[in-house]
This record gives structure tokens, C-alpha cells and sequence, in this order.
């Protein structure tokens, strides 16, 4: 349903050029034709736990809107055995598939009139352990150790159709009934309740209620031997679900997912639509969540936590996922994007309003903050928007809207530009038209397209209603064009003048754009949040500024854009260090770091910052320093600069550890565990010996006293561990890994053994990745951990070609594409880029060819920025040794 439109729409219309219109069904990009739609799938799939298949059958009523002789939907790695029309059997012949388009066509006996008819389809396929379409997950019982196996299905983006034949394109809305036959043993789990039970005498066929009016790519089927924990909230079953033994561990969940419902039920102004919504908890692998309505799938990491051994962190990302998955059950599943060129509206709105939920339940943890700078690598679920903004800089970053015409593209739009610069538009937005006004929109935009698709040009249209202010103008620029501004920063007299200029790194002569940019800035004489639109290349701020108070732009770090500032304003900044927020200094010194990346500054200017900021035990601040020094580190892997550079880094860090200590003080705030971590990481990776041989002591405690590293510090303890493993201490944590039926502890012996930088143990790392003693989607990801980490990575590039074909295998949809390429990216070699385009051109499919070219840019930068900073470094190091 589209909504009308109030009278200031036409006033703006004219004033705007957009590509963009809003839903239409029937212009809609996608592969299928748009004159047939389903109304109603009723799915019956029979799973063989033994063999690893599944047999299936489908009655689709269908409606045609002119009379057809074709019909034209998805299925891949299917048998269709047999097909019918309103009870008609179609000949062989007459059911054709197409494997490289993933189509299946229909020829119908004869012309078949407009209006419903009704299409019955038998099939088959195989389960897999990718986690595509009907996947299997093997683990170990919590208690009993015993081997078991679960079902669970991943569909988005274009896997749906691999589990049953169907128009697989999230504009073709369908009401879905799922029913099941399983053993009698299995619990299984879908979007609705449970309808109709029949026990058989060894199975057991589970009816599942209709579901309203979706996409495909968000139904669900999850089965297994389960507990689960449960409550009732605004009178919604919620349920934690997850393998026997481990429920309890979900009451953190649970307890979160009741305050997150009933704080979206009020901001989206839209009750939860469905009886019931189960977090299903699905063993092995690490970080991920889908957002299936109604059933949403995590990763065990992501979901349960065990208040003895689990990490603060831990428990934070599970509040955040968890936040960012529901977020979807409306932003997603009940307004769901059109079509993939149009994820971001999907992933950047949930990701934003994740955030949000979590800080408004959570003020210390620092969301916004813990959004904005990496930490230790892969801890972190989601991505940074400093990552985002490095990624966007280049020449091989891509518009937040970008076309989509194959199931390859759709598998890699899930990328920090689409989430976390989509989060960064969003939050400007919100910012520039006042949080109440803002959340306004949302409602609208909800009520008006409930059960339907959208568009972003749909969002724009709603929140510009409700406003009256110009969205559809500004906005565009942000999701329509490529990379973000820069704005440069000039004093004349009282006089503040700024001058807008794409900001670009490793790319000489980008094509020129324009933005408007929403800004916001403090001054020294006036110390709240002040707005200012740019809209042109340059203009000058409305104030009169005396010429020695400082100005600082972009508070708190929220918005999407770089500031350069002339060298009077810089050092008035500096001057005023201590009175700037944590988020301001941080900001800052991402501004400064980047302006070093892209060669408009030297290595001094963010040196000088640091200098200033390592004061106040500021976890953001330390963790932006120590992620700048570690890439520093690796980039010199083996150079003769490196040692210096470690004593030079050690002594910059060194005496923060000295206040911060190995063991934490009563009444210490609660970040500062966090603090120590990443100082112990960030010393152990510079070669710190103290802290080397501190790890070491606590491991070799912790075999007998479980107590001798806290949840808090596991992590990094055990990393540097692993780092500097011997034979011996691999093989010990190896065998550590290998025990523990924690995922997440499981997660940080793997990345110890990962880490190991010793290469003769490097053949034993890599050969896990083969094994099956990870789960699947774990064992993918440890190579191009270990290439980055074990700092080998032509051992790792040629282990990988050797046997590309198995880990390839191993890899999701999303997965695919960039594996290859990521064993060489944070290579620093320029015959690795080679190597790696070289291989493409024989052994990728054309579905890589943008992460390849993402990655050869990457590794050409590395070579370029090396070059350029050694003789900067040895100076700066020169100047601190006198
Ligand atoms: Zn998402």
C-alpha cells in the first residue's frame, strides 16, 4: 500500500533529480516475470539425517495477471520429479532447469487463462554444511559429550530455493504453511507455532501455522534435540532455544529480548505482528544471526552466555546482535527492500536502531564508541565505521544503493559500506531532524507499507512528510554516490570558512563529488552541539568566531565525513584537548590517521595527538592507538625498522599498563577490564617480553586454576600465547581447543593456534582448516585469520591454492567471493597482488572479480604507504631516542 502524499512533496520534487522511484512491483528489478505471483506456499519437506537428503512437495496457488505458457521460478541443486498444473501432470519435457540462472521453467500444456491456478511440485535435494538452503551442524552434547547432529536453514539471500522450488525474490510476498516429518526424537522449529503434531512410529510430522504475507528468503526451518527457556512479554511467547544442556545459558538473552520488544513495539509504533518469536541458539560457528521473522537464528557465541566463564564482551555483542536481529522483524520482515540493490535499508536501519536499543539500555557500554573503532580483530561482531569509511575512501568502493543483477552480487552487498556507512546516514539524519521527529517518520513509514516492499526513495518520502524538511535532497547523495566528503577547516580573522572536496586515499584524481552535509560543531566560547547544512563546495559558518577559541567539528564522532583543519585551528584543538569528550578525541585521531593514509599530512600530525590523549585511560582512545600500532607493526613484518619501532610503541603504551595493572582494583570502573585487555594484546604483539612472559605464567596457571585468567582477559592472554607458541604450548592449547564445548572459548584457543607466528608450526595451523574438527563455517575463516596474524602469508596463499577446491567448499554465499582474496589482502608485497590476479584470471569465477580487485588495491597501498612512512618512522623514532 502506498500512502498519499502531503503538499510539500511536490516542492521538493522539483527541486531534486533522483534515480530512484518508489516500490513498484511491477518495475522491480529481478530475474522473474512479474505477471505471475504466488499468494500461498503449503511446503512438506522430509529430511534423512542418514543420507544427508531431503525429499520435498509444494501446492503453490498462484495468480496470473495475464494467461501464460510459461511460468518461470527458482530452484538450484533440486530434482523435480514431478510437476502439475490446477491437477494436470506436465510431461518431462515440459520441466526444464537451469542451473546457471537457478531457474526452473515450466512449459504449461497450453495457454492457461488470468486468475489463480495452482501448481503442485515433488522434488528432492541434498542437506549441506555450508550453512546454504537446508544445512546439518554436528557438535558435542553439553554433559554427555555424545556426537549429535541438527538441521537449520540459512536463506538469505538467494538460498531458499535450494530447499524447496520458488519465486525466490524478496518483492514476491507469499503466505508460507511448513510442515515437517522427522524423527521422533527432533524438535523442530519454524517462523509460526506449532499447529499440528502427528507421531508416526518412528516420526513424527509437525504442521506449522500460517505465516503472514513474506519473502522468501525469510522463512525458517530449525530441528534438533533442544531445550529451551521461555517467558511472555506484551503478550508474546518468547522463547530461547537451544541443544540440550545449554538453555539456561540463554536467560541473558531472554531477559534482554523481553526489554527489546516492548522498546520497539513503542518506537515503531506497530505491535510485534507474530504469536511468537524463538531465538534459536545453533551450535559450532561464530558471529552470525539471521533474522528469520519470527525464528531468528544466532550462532551460539552470539546468544548464550555462561555468567562464570563468559566475557563482558561477550555479553555485550549478544545484547547488541540480539538488539540488531529483532530490529528487523520489523525493519526487514515486515517492510522488507524491494530488491537487493536496496539491502542497506534492511541492514544500515538495523544496524542503527541495534545501537540505539543497546545504548539506551546499556549508557556505559559505550555503543556508539564501540561501533566506531575496531578492536581486537574478529572479537567484535558487525562492522566498524572507521572500517567503513577506509573501505569507501578507495577506488574500489561502491554506492550504499548499487544495482544487483546476480545471486553472486547479492551475496557480497553484505559489507561494511552497506552496514555500517547505511548505520552512519542514518544516524545524520536522525541527528539533523531531531530524534522525536525522526522516530515520527519510522511510524509512518511502517504503518504505510506493513505486509509490503519498499524502497529507499519510500523512507525518504515518509520522514520527509513528517519533517517537512528536505530528506529526498539531502539524502541521496549518501546512498546514491560513492565515498564522503572531506571538509577543510579555515580561519580568517573571526571568519570560519569551510570547503568541501571528496575524500580519497590511494586514488589519485577522483571523479569529483558534491554532498550535503549535514554538520555539527562545538566552540570553545559556546560548548553545545550547534547544526550547520552544507550544501555547497564551500561556505562560510554563520558565527563570528574570536581567532584564538577553538572550533572542533563533528561532535562526538557521528557523522560520516573527515575534517582537515589549517595548522592555527589544529593547534587551537590541541590546546583544548581536556575539555573534548572521548568520542571527540576520538574522532580526532581517526581524522588524523586518515589524513596521514591519504598523504595530505605526515606521520607527526597523529603522533603529536597521541601524544596528548593517552592519558585519561579512555578505552576508545586506546583501542583507535593500539589498532593504528599493530597495523604499523604487521606493515613491517621482517623490515629492519620493525624493532625500533616496537620499543618506540612499547614506550608510548608501557606506562598506561603500569597503571592499569594485571589484575583489576576494587571499584575499578567496568571498562577498565577491557582496557587491560587490549594493552595486554596490544604490548604482547609489540614484543613486550614482560608481557610475554606474564601470558605465559597465567597459562600455565590455568590448567589446574581456571581462575588465573578472567573471562574478561582470555582472549588476549591466550593470544599472545599464541603468538609466540612453541611446539610444545600449540600443541597445549590444541588440545585445550579440542576440549572445550564452550563455542566461545573454543573460538579463542583457535585464534591462539592462528596466531602463531613461528612459520614451522604454521603446516599444523592450516591443516585444521581441513579437518573437520572446527564446524564448517569456523574452519573457512581460520586461514584468512592465520594470513593475517601468523604473518606468513605466502605460506598461507600457497597452501590455500593447493586446496582451493576443498576450502571453497566450505564456504556460505557470502563467503564465496572473497575468500581467495583474502589470504593475500594485508599482504604488503607487490608479487602477491600479482600472484593473486594472475590466479583469478585462470581459476576464480567473474562472481570474485570485485573482491579481487578490492584486495590487489589493498596490497598495492600497503606497498606505497610502507615506502612512504619508513624514512617518516625512522625520524619520529630518532626524535623520541635522543
Ligand atoms: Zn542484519
Amino acid at each position: 500500500m502506498r500512502f498519499l502524499v502531503g503538499g510539500c512533496y511536490f516542492l521538493f520534487v522539483v527541486c531534486c533529480v533522483r534515480a530512484e522511484g518508489k516500490f513498484d512491483f511491477a518495475t522491480t528489478p529481478g530475474k522473474l516475470p512479474k505477471e505471475v505471483r504466488p499468494t500461498d506456499y503449503a511446503i512438506r519437506v522430509e529430511p534423512d539425517l542418514e543420507k544427508l537428503t531431503f525429499a520435498g512437495s509444494e501446492t503453490v496457488k498462484l495468480h496470473f495477471d495475464k494467461p501464460q505458457r510459461l511460468l518461470v521460478l527458482n530452484a538450484i541443486e533440486l530434482e523435480i520429479s514431478s510437476a502439475a498444473i490446477d491437477g494436470t501432470n506436465l510431461p518431462r519435457k515440459a520441466i526444464a532447469l537451469n542451473a546457471s540462472e537457478q531457474l526452473l521453467n515450466l512449459t504449461l500444456p497450453n495457454e492457461m487463462a488470468a486468475g489463480e491456478h495452482e501448481l503442485t511440485l515433488s522434488f528432492s535435494g541434498k542437506i549441506n554444511s555450508q550453512g546454504q538452503g537446508l544445512y546439518f551442524a554436528r557438535y558435542q552434547e553439553q554433559g554427555t559429550n555424545e556426537k549429535k547432529i541438527m538441521l537449520g536453514t540459512q536463506f538469505e539471500a538467494t538460498d531458499a530455493r535450494r530447499m524447496f522450488p520458488c519465486w525466490d525474490e524478496p518483492s514476491f510476498r507469499a503466505r508460507f504453511q511448513l510442515t515437517a516429518v522427522l524423527p521422533r526424537n527432533l524438535i523442530a522449529v519454524s517462523n509460526m507455532p506449532i499447529e499440528d503434531e502427528k507421531e508416526g512410529q518412528n516420526k513424527k510430522e509437525t504442521r506449522f501455522a500460517i505465516t503472514p504475507s513474506m519473502s522468501s528468503y525469510l522463512l525458517v526451518l530449525c530441528a534438533g534435540e533442544f531445550d529451551s527457556i521461555e517467558s511472555t512479554q506484551s503478550g508474546i511467547k518468547l522463547r530461547v532455544i537451544a541443544t540440550k544442556g545449554k538453555a539456561e545459558m540463554g536467560r541473558y538473552a531472554l531477559e534482554s529480548a523481553g526489554k527489546i520488544l516492548r522498546y520497539y513495539n513503542d518506537y515503531f509504533g506497530t505491535a510485534y505482528p507474530l504469536p511468537k518469536l524463538d531465538l534459536i541458539a545453533v551450535p559450532g560457528g561464530f558471529g552470525g544471526a539471521m533474522e528469520n521473522w519470527g525464528g531468528i537464528t544466532y550462532y551460539e557465541s552470539a546468544l548464550l552466555f555462561d555468567p562464570k566463564n563468559s566475557s563482558s564482551e561477550t555479553k555485550q555483542d549478544i545484547f547488541a546482535v540480539i538488539a540488531h536481529e529483532m530490529a528487523h522483524q520489523w525493519f526487514g520482515d515486515l517492510v522488507t527492500m524491494a530488491w537487493w540493490d536496496n539491502l542497506w535499508l534492511n541492514e544500515g536501519f538495523a544496524s542503527w536502531m541495534g545501537s540505539k536499543c543497546t545504548d539506551h539500555f546499556n549508557p556505559t557500554w559505550n555503543e556508539w564508541l564501540r561501533r566506531s573503532v575496531p578492536r581486537s580483530p574478529t572479537r567484535r561482531v558487525g562492522f566498524k565505521k572507521d572500517t567503513a569509511m577506509q573501505a569507501d575512501a578507495r577506488s574500489t568502493s561502491h554506492p550504499v544503493q548499487q544495482p544487483i543483477t546476480s545471486e553472486a552480487q547479492a551475496g557480497s552487498a553484505f559489507d561494511e559500506i552497506t552496514y555500517q556507512k547505511g548505520q552512519s546516514i542514518i544516524r545524520m539524519l536522525e541527528s539533523f531532524l531531531g530524534e522525536s521527529v525522526f522516530r515520527d517518520g519510522i511510524r509512518k513509514y511502517i504503518r504505510s507499507h506493513v505486509y509490503s516492499n519498499t524502497t529507499t526513495a519510500d523512507l525518504w518520502q515518509a520522514l520527509t512528510d513528517v519533517s517537512g524538511k528536505p530528506v529526498g535532497e539531502i539524502a541521496p547523495g549518501w546512498t546514491e554516490q560513492t565515498a564522503f566528503p572531506l571538509v577543510r577547516v579555515e580561519r580568517h580573522g573571526d571568519t570560519v570558512s569551510l570547503t568541501q572536496e571528496r575524500f580519497a586515499v590511494h586514488f589519485p584524481n577522483p571523479p569529483a563529488f558534491r554532498w550535503q552535509v549535514p554538520l555539527t560543531y562545538l566552540t570553545e566560547d559556546q560548548p553545545v552541539t550547534n547544526g550547520f547544512l552544507l550544501r555547497d563546495q564551500s561556505a562560510n559558518l554563520p558565527i563570528e568566531l574570536s581567532p584564538d577559541h577553538a572550533l572542533k567539528l563533528n561532535v562526538a564522532d557521528a557523522g560520516y565525513y573527515r575534517v582537515e583543519y589549517d595548522e592555527s585551528s589544529w593547534k587551537l584543538i590541541l590546546g583544548q584537548i581536556d575539555r573534548l569528550s572521548e568520542a571527540d578525541r576520538v574522532n580526532l585521531l581517526i581524522d588524523a590517521w586518515a589524513l596521514v593514509e591519504a598523504n595530505r599530512k605526515p606521520l607527526s600530525h597523529y603522533f603529536a595527538l597521541v601524544k596528548l590523549v593517552l592519558r585519561d585511560d579512555q578505552l576508545a582512545v586506546y583501542d583507535q592507538v593500539i589498532d593504528t600500532l599493530s597495523f604499523i607493526n604487521r606493515l613491517f613484518a621482517g623490515d629492519p625498522v620493525r624493532p625500533a619501532f616496537q620499543q618506540f610503541a612499547r614506550l608510548l603504551l608501557g606506562s598506561s599498563f603500569d597503571r592499569v595493572g594485571w589484575d583489576p582494583k576494587p571499584g575499578e570502573p567496568g571498562q577498565r577490564s577491557f582496557l587491560r585487555g587490549s594493552l595486554i594484546r596490544g604490548l604482547g604483539l609489540l614484543n613486550d617480553s614482560e608481557i610475554i612472559a606474564g601470558c605465559r605464567s597465567r597459562f600455565d596457571q590455568f590448567a589446574s586454576d581456571p581462575n588465573a585468567i578472567p573471562p574478561d582477559l582470555r582472549a588476549d592472554i591466550l593470544g599472545v600465547v599464541g603468538r609466540y607458541a612453541d611446539s610444545q604450548s600449540w600443541e597445549k592449547l590444541h588440545r585445550f581447543g579440542l576440549k572445550t564445548n564452550s563455542t566461545e572459548e573454543k573460538q579463542f584457543y583457535y585464534e591462539a593456534l592462528a596466531s602463531a607466528i613461528d612459520p614451522r608450526l604454521a603446516p599444523r595451523t592450516m591443516a585444521i582448516a581441513l579437518s573437520d574438527e572446527l564446524p564448517t563455517s569456523r574452519a573457512a575463516i581460520l586461514l584468512p585469520y592465520f594470513a593475517i596474524h601468523g604473518e606468513h602469508p605466502e605460506l598461507v596463499w600457497e597452501f590455500g591454492r593447493t586446496h582451493m577446491k576443498e576450502l571453497l567448499a566450505k564456504q556460505d554465499a557470502l563467503g564465496i567471493n572473497s575468500f581467495a582474496p583474502s589470504l593475500v589482502m594485508f599482504s604488503s608485497s607487490a608479487k602477491d597482488a600479482e600472484a593473486l590476479q594472475n590466479y583469478a584470471k585462470t581459476s576464480l569465477p567473474d562472481s570474485s572479480s570485485k573482491e579481487v580487485a578490492k584486495a590487489v588495491d589493498e596490497i598495492e597501498f600497503r606497498v606505497e604507504f610502507k615506502e612512504r612512512l619508513r624514512p617518516q618512522l625512522k625520524s619520529l623514532i630518532e626524535s623520541q631516542n635522543p
